[in-house]
């Protein structure tokens, strides 16, 4: 039987850490770490991720303020919106929910937001410090799935990694940051030949494709450790992830859950990234106030 890798047990333990951290910032610098979310129009699975992130800001003690805008908002409106943020010193990090509806400039609005406040790390400037290796901020989903591997002391350094999905939010990322930690990294996607070829021969197996029961018995490597990034409903509507869990949770060494694995762990990975932000915003007012004298 695999060890189930329990995303909200590690969630609770780095919400532990961020809080006890938020209570120095606030006794230290007089105010808590602010994030600034941004909603456009309604979609039901946005409006529940940006609330889960507001519940997490309060539960460690960040201010958090949500701007729920309404779905025929214009570039400008929204552009003008962002440019308000960027500028106000207690705002430390600004994150626009994705996706946005159709009329709106996704790439604009990525590049709209200044890279010391883009916690989502979707700004290409924060994309090139993870390329180099030389980052303040990465996507909360492979971040989260480094913390679960950490907290189970599974180190990649040396293992064969298959990555299956090259997303820029979770499949990209999450190889540059097993690669940082010295695994042997694949990429599989859409176009690779031969995909269960690569994924038995993975000891880390991370899924983030976006069909139920895609990841199959006899594509894992027995032993594996296998993480399901994926969130699908099955037939019965029920949430479910990339993997066939019944028929691979027995082959693996640590298998993640859909629910209660790597989703727990997307919206706490916002936070350590939120008091970074403070952090350096803090520390940048005061450097510009020596500067000034
Ligand atoms: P995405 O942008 O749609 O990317 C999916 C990737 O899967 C693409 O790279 C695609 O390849 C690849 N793929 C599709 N069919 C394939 C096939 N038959 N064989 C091999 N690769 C295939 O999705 P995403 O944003 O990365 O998200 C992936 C999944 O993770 C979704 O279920 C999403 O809901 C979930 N997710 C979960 C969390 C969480 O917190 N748990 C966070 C983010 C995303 P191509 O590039 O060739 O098209």
């Amino acid at each position: 039987m695999a060890v189930l890798m329990d995303g909200k047990a590690v969630s609770a333990a780095v919400r532990g850490r961020i809080r006890l951290d938020c209570e120095a910032f606030t006794k230290k610098f007089g105010r808590a770490p602010g994030l600034s979310v941004i909603l456009v129009g309604n979609d039901p699975a946005s409006c529940v991720y940006v609330r889960n992130k507001k519940r997490a800001c309060e539960e460690v003690g960040f201010s958090s303020s949500v701007y729920e805008l309404p779905g025929n908002t214009t570039q400008e409106e929204l552009l003008l919106l962002i440019d308000r943020l960027n500028r106000d010193p207690a705002v430390d990090g600004i994150l626009v929910q994705l996706p946005l509806p159709a009329h709106l400039d996704e790439k604009a609005v990525t590049l709209a937001i200044r890279p010391e406040k883009d916690v989502d790390a979707f700004h290409p400037i924060n994309v090139g410090a993870v390329c180099a290796g030389e980052y303040t901020f990465v996507p909360c989903t492979p971040a989260g799935v480094m913390e679960l591997l950490a907290y189970y002391g599974i180190d990649p350094a040396g293992k064969d990694c298959v990555v299956i999905g090259r997303s820029n939010i979770v499949g990209k990322p999450q190889a540059l940051l097993l690669l940082e930690k010295n695994a042997t990294v694949t990429v599989c996607h859409s176009r690779t030949v031969g995909l269960a070829e690569h994924t038995r021969r993975a000891d880390i197996l991370v899924s983030a494709v976006g069909k139920a029961g895609f990841v199959r018995a006899d594509m894992v490597k027995p032993g594996a450790v296998v993480i399901d990034v994926g969130m699908n409903r099955n037939a019965e509507g029920k949430l479910c992830g990339d993997v066939d869990f019944p028929a691979v949770e027995p082959l693996c060494s640590y298998i993640t859950p859909v629910p209660g694995g790597v989703g727990p762990m997307t919206i706490t990975m916002l936070l350590p990234k939120t008091l970074t932000a403070a952090e350096k915003n803090l520390a940048n007012q005061e450097k510009a106030i020596d500067n000034t004298y």
